[in-house]
């Protein structure tokens, strides 16, 4: 299936099966805002929770905070979003469309490393063993040709955004003939900065009110709150403050459903280390974070680091978690190494010291910072992307059939199991009623007895539930019910009395974070 087509499925699916909604849809949706429905807000507590026990639960030195959304407006001078959260947009003068210019310009480089790619893997196919792809790297004229322009477009852009060199980017625009993917054209309006912070008022305009900000990320309630948590916690360097919490960007383009949205939910976490030993820190947790994501068992070939061109000003070094998603490798986690930036601007802006003392070392200073940050809601559609699947089915009479199957790990699956009784009389309701009864308080469960069995496993697969639980006129004899697993669709017999433990083994997020 075409990638865009999988995609376009994947979002309807999402709004059909009770995941995500556009946001006031009853008045035709806000752009780039979404609500989660039943099943995507229990998908995303999950996601939260393996996030947060990974933290938290695993690292004795991380503590986590939950930090207002309103901070004091002078945070956001300190921090440097005010002179420079900004994006580079361009317009298009006929479809009347907004870019960022650098998004244009990855995009075009990506084409081109696409078509580089595509011609080594026809190479591979048609010399097979024999394949020596270095070689044919170095050699093949096209390849090569490719690679130039690519090389050339790279230097470029890298300079021109390390020199907020506005000029330049629209001009490697025009030099590399990029056009406006609605109207075809290349009538460009020059390169403007955008800031991308919401602001409000806080106070009523009686009494003065003041203009404040809607955080645009978590970690400067982290780095405001250092010294609380760490005198109060009696922490000792190294240690980490995780927290989740909602975002807001005024983003210039808003597309890809889920992946770039005005209000989402970010969870960081900032771990402060001696200065001096965060570059170590910094592959420490580069590591770390890319086996979080490869636990979750869609495939290691799906990921890929990218490490940054431009560093922040506050960074000396950055590399982000890529993932494969049907529109490309694109960012779901940044890992960078933020230097005592933060943590020195809030100590000249408030006058406050924001320092440690070191026992060891019987001195103090301003600890560096290695930061881990993940969109939740960039998880999300990394994971539904991964687990979205359609299978071709053989029936008993030889046609074929096609079910659409989420395969989410157990763990993070809304709901864990269904219970279902064949029929709706000769007691098996009332069976299936006290299964749910007794295994509600350890598992998100749901009882379906509507349509036939065939039409219930679809419609569990549908939105991922692992287990299904039929109960049949053999229960009542022997108190043993079916097991019907979502991926394989084997079904096995298992006594009432084990099911609590059997699901148990394979739903507990246990497992997965003692692969961590
Ligand atoms: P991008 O380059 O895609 O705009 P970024 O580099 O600005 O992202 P960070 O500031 O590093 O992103 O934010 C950390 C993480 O927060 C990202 O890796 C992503 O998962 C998430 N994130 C950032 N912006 C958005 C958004 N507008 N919508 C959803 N998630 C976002």
């Amino acid at each position: 299936m075409a990638q865009e087509d999988l995609f376009r499925k994947l979002v309807a699916h999402c709004k059909e099966y009770g995941y995500v909604f556009p946001s006031s849809e009853i008045y035709d949706g806000l752009s780039a805002v979404y609500d989660y429905g039943q099943y995507g807000a229990e998908l995303k507590n999950n996601i939260k929770k393996y996030w947060w026990d990974s933290m938290v639960l695993l690292h004795e030195n991380i503590v986590g905070i939950d930090a207002a959304i309103f901070m004091h407006p002078t945070t956001w001078k300190a921090s440097g979003h005010v002179d420079a959260f900004n994006d580079p947009l361009i317009d298009n003068k006929d479809s009347k469309k907004r870019y960022r210019a650098d998004v244009l310009i990855e995009e075009h480089m990506a084409k081109i490393e696409e078509k580089i790619t595509k011609e080594v893997d026809k190479a591979k196919e048609k010399f097979g063993e024999a394949f020596d792809e270095k070689k044919f790297r170095e050699t093949n004229p096209r390849v090569l040709a490719n690679q130039a322009k690519l090389d050339e477009v790279h230097t470029r852009f890298a300079k021109a955004l390390n020199d907020s060199n506005l000029a330049e980017l629209k001009q490697i625009i025009i030099d590399n003939e990029i056009v406006c993917p609605i109207s075809g054209t290349r009538n460009w309006t020059d390169v403007r900065q955008f800031n991308l912070m919401f602001s409000t008022e806080i106070g009523s305009t009686a009494d003065g009110s003041m203009k404040i900000f809607l955080r645009p990320e978590t970690a400067q309630g982290i780095f405001v709150n250092f010294l609380n948590v760490q005198k109060t916690g009696r922490m000792k360097l190294p240690f980490g403050i995780a927290q989740i919490g909602k975002a807001f960007r005024n983003e210039i383009v808003a597309r890809q459903f889920i992946f770039r949205m005005r209000e989402f939910e970010q969870m960081e976490m900032q771990f402060f280390v001696q200065p001096g030993t965060e570059l170590d820190w910094f592959r420490h947790w580069k590591e770390l974070r890319m086996k979080w994501h490869q636990a979750l068992g869609f495939g290691a070939e799906n990921y890929r680091f990218h490490d940054h061109e431009k560093l922040a000003h506050y960074a000396n070094a950055a590399c982000d978690i890529e993932y494969k998603f049907p529109f490309g490798f694109k960012e779901v986690e940044g890992i960078h190494s933020r230097t005592d930036f933060d943590l020195k601007q809030h100590q000249q802006y408030s006058g406050k010291k924001m320092q440690y003392f070191d026992p060891e070392r019987n001195e103090s200073y301003v600890p560096f910072v290695i930061e881990t940050s993940i969109g939740v809601d960039r998880m999300f559609l990394q994971i539904i992307s991964a687990a979205y699947c359609e299978e071709e089915l053989k029936k008993e009479d030889g046609t074929t059939d096609t079910r659409v199957v989420l395969r989410l790990p157990s763990y993070l699956a809304p709901v864990k199991l269904a219970v279902m009784p064949l029929v709706k009389k000769d007691g098996l309701p009332e069976i299936a009623e006290k299964i749910v009864h007794d295994l509600k308080f350890d598992f998100n469960c749901q009882y379906d007895d509507k349509d036939s069995i065939g039409r219930r496993y679809r419609r569990q697969d549908a939105i991922g539930t692992p287990y299904c639980i039929t109960i049949d006129h053999q229960t009542i004899e022997d108190q043993t019910v079916t097991i019907r697993y979502r991926d394989t669709m084997a079904q096995e017999r298992v006594k009432i009395g084990q099911l609590k433990d059997i699901i148990a083994e394979k739903v507990n997020i246990r497992s997965l974070l003692k692969k961590l």
